[in-house]
């Protein structure tokens, strides 16, 4: 009935997967997605799979959208491909452009595509340390980031990230990069309020441009929730203190919306939700709700006057900035996003509801906290929740509950012990139900 051992035959012997324990899987085999329609997977075996990540948090208008499909098949006729490089543009890029200007914070009105969320924190990285030279000031040159961030997988993209594993292979960071500490208050705050917590850890972020110097600082960059690093979700305080202090010191601010952007959090762009306003936004993933890659950086008002009139030719950019079908598939994304209010959705409506549903789950007796805002959420799995005392590392209890959520039909990443999901924005109460019932399910499992 099936090639699935064919197939993960060949895998194995020919495919090194990104992110992945290579012998590990071979040993085990990949389990192989045939297919997927709405918020369901299918996997080779013919079972159906409730996607509570969105793919990779990016599937955010579901599988199966023929408007997207019918938008690639028709640019692919009319033009595959052409580049935008050496004053050329064309049609896609114009419109699309034209729409980011228009669904995103009012003083962001230029972008700059990319094809990935790590080619936009590429570009950020060489824009900002360009803006700060062309305003004749070279040295401000360093990048104020937070460990446990994840902004990619290039080398500039891991560097600004601060994930100890990926700075440990292949000599990262990058010289100019800095870290300060997350505003992760469960794992790192207990015993402050998270009023004061985030405070503190904004404050960070002053004590490192005072240490620094301030004519050294080109920038500060965050994802307005930390995702891959376990859906962080900032204390109130934070970001307001962030904003603040980037000010004060007129060191540009980077939102990492990669995740938070198009709907996510119930507002078009988490900034708007946390009332921040970013020099640059990095953009991707649910711009095209994962279709094609595709990325933007999108640049503020204050920092493109300065390129655009003192900045010269900006030596940077990608065969595929700006690729024809992929901002084709971007265009119509948005535009069912809008006929769909779906972003209206999530903030009045499917956000609230799932963010109930996933609180139910406070009550479990390995679950120490749940927390979540519009469409994406995590709990943290403890052994005592008196302590919030964590399981032995040798327990592995965060790997074991997604083997039990996979193996009973959901998709539900672990970062460490805490579990996180992203699911597709058009899930319905229904869907949410089950999801949350899944996770219960495997969490008495894992106990
Ligand atoms: N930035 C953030 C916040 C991300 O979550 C990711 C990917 O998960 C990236 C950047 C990298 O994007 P990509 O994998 O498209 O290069």
């Amino acid at each position: 009935m099936s090639n699935t051992k064919e197939w993960q035959q060949q895998d194995a012997s020919h495919h090194l997967h990104p992110f992945t324990h290579f012998q590990a899987l071979n040993q085990k085999g990949s389990r192989i997605i045939t297919g997927a329609q709405g918020v369901y997977l299918e996997d080779s075996e013919g079972h159906k799979i409730l996607d509570g990540m969105a793919g990779l948090w990016c599937v955010n208008m579901g599988y199966g959208r023929q408007e997207l499909v019918d938008a690639a098949t028709k640019q692919m006729q009319q033009l595959p491909y052409y580049n935008l490089f050496f004053q050329t543009s064309h049609p896609p890029a114009v419109q699309l452009a034209t729409l980011l200007a228009e669904v995103t914070p009012a003083h962001l009105n230029r972008v700059f595509f990319t094809g990935s969320g790590s080619e936009c924190n590429d570009t950020v990285l060489r824009m900002v340390r360009h803006y700060w030279a062309s305003l004749g000031q070279p040295d401000k040159q360093v990048i104020i980031s937070r460990h446990n961030a994840y902004h990619g997988s290039t080398v500039a993209g891991a560097s600004l990230g601060g994930m100890s594993g990926m700075h440990a292979q292949g000599g990262l960071p990058i010289p100019g990069i800095v870290h300060i500490d997350q505003p992760y208050h469960f794992g790192e705050g207990q015993g402050m309020s998270p009023h004061d917590f985030g405070l503190a850890r904004a404050r960070q972020l002053e004590e490192k441009i005072l240490a620094l110097g301030v004519d050294k600082v080109a920038a500060f960059i965050g994802e307005p929730i930390q995702g891959a690093g376990g859906v962080i979700i900032p204390p109130d305080s934070y970001w307001p203190e962030i904003q603040r202090i980037c000010d004060k010191y007129g060191i540009l601010l980077i939102a990492d919306e990669v995740i938070c952007g198009f709907g996510r959090t119930g507002h078009w762009f988490a900034s708007e939700g946390f009332g921040i306003k970013p020099d640059l936004m990095c953009l991707a993933k649910g711009i095209t709700s994962g279709y094609l890659p595709m990325g933007a950086v999108m640049v503020g008002d204050r920092v493109a006057k300065v390129l655009i009139e003192q900045g010269g030719e900006f030596n940077h950019g990608f065969t595929y900035s700006g690729h024809p079908v992929a901002c084709a598939v971007a265009i119509a994304n948005i535009q069912l996003m809008q006929s769909e209010s779906i972003v209206k959705r999530v903030h009045d409506s499917i956000g609230p509801y799932l963010q109930r549903r996933w609180s139910e789950l406070a009550d479990h007796p390995i679950v120490g906290e749940t927390r979540g805002k519009g469409l994406v959420a995590a709990l943290e799995i403890v052994q005592d929740k008196g302590t919030n005392a964590r399981f032995p590392a040798s327990a592995n209890a965060g790997m074991t509950c997604r083997e039990f959520c996979f193996n009973n039909g959901l998709v539900m990443r672990a970062v460490g012990d805490t579990m996180i999901i992203s699911p597709p924005l058009v899930i319905t109460e229904e869907q949410v139900d089950e999801l949350v019932d899944l996770a219960r399910r495997s969490l008495d499992l894992t106990a």
